[in-house]
């Protein structure tokens, strides 16, 4: 069997015999830069937890919104939409969306779909970027400091991205992704509060590094919590779980037992608004007014059957 060969097996085994991941020697592999700015991110953001009392309600409103904002941009766009294809939207819609995913500056939407494609397709095999099989610290965080898998490489250059590749607006995004995401996730938000209501540029600019950390760390939470903690009324055979912390930070996309059971549903969960879901709040108001359309939801006798096959 060839290395190819290999991989494709791990991509491909049942989740009933997952394997152990191979064994790594991490040291050769760490990319300090990496390490440098995530570390200077949480020393800002506990720095600015200890001096929350100096800023004004004002920059901790303007904070707030773009948490929320820049979290659309990952959870509706990169995650539902292009990843996923859970639904359409129209032109305005996916330009907003890109726009927006560069306030939360983590990749480009079409490495993002790359890498996370990767993921559903190879979940807890070498071949997964944040495989939870090693550990809750890889998973989170670690991934994010040391190179990829080889598998991870080769199974990412597999899939068809040609969806990607076809949107314009994705493109487009990647292009320009470094200026637009500095210039939205951290020079905008850091001025606004400086010359409309005279906070500090100090406090501005902490108020803005805090927000990027907190939902940086909501999404790692996805891959690493999502994966170890919680229920698994879906499939038991699989890892990903469901959890309420998790979808209250990640706006809706900790019901990760099911979105892996049925990675086609729009809402990512079974309950669509009535639990912990703004993502799917926005995209049924993007419904209502013609801008999101072809919503994929599972039927609740597809759902109830799965239970009854592989739930807990
Ligand atoms: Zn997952
Ligand atoms: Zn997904």
């Amino acid at each position: 069997m060839s290395s190819d060969d290999c991989v494709q097996r791990l991509c491909e085994i049942n989740s009933k015999e997952i394997q152990e991941p191979s064994k790594r020697n991490y040291w050769n592999d760490l990319i300090w830069k990496k390490i440098i700015v995530l570390l200077y991110v949480h020393i800002i953001f506990i720095y600015t937890l200890t001096s929350v009392h100096t800023f004004k309600m004002n920059t901790i409103f303007l904070a707030s919104v773009m948490y929320i904002l820049s979290g659309l941009g990952v959870t509706a766009g990169a995650h539902r939409l292009w990843s996923h294809r859970s639904y359409k939207a129209k032109l305005p819609l996916r330009i907003f969306l890109a726009i927006v995913n560069c306030m939360a500056w983590q990749v480009p939407i079409y490495d993002w779909c790359r890498d996370h494609r990767t993921h559903h397709k190879c979940s807890e095999t070498d071949g997964d970027p944040h495989n939870a099989r090693r550990g809750l610290f890889f998973s989170h965080i670690g991934c994010h400091l040391v190179k990829k898998h080889p598998d991870v490489i080769k199974n990412g250059k597999k899939l068809s991205l040609d969806d990607l590749k076809e949107d314009p607006v994705v493109m487009w995004q990647r292009r320009y992704f470094i200026p637009m995401a500095l210039i939205l996730c951290f020079v905008i938000p850091t001025l606004i509060p400086y010359y409309m209501w005279e906070e500090t540029l100090w406090n501005s600019y902490c108020a803005c590094v805090a927000r990027y950390c907190v939902l940086l760390n909501a999404a790692f939470s996805v891959n690493s919590f999502a994966h170890l903690l919680g229920s698994r009324p879906y499939d038991v055979s699989i890892n990903p779980r469901e959890n309420k912390i998790v979808a209250f930070f990640a706006m809706g996309e900790g019901f990760h037992n099911y979105h892996h059971a049925f990675p086609q549903d729009y809402s990512t969960s079974e309950f669509g608004i009535s639990k912990l879901n703004p993502t799917t709040l926005f995209i049924d108001m993007m419904a209502f007014v013609g801008l999101a359309y072809r919503r994929n939801k599972i039927s609740q006798q597809m759902i109830g059957a799965r239970k009854r096959r592989t739930g807990e």
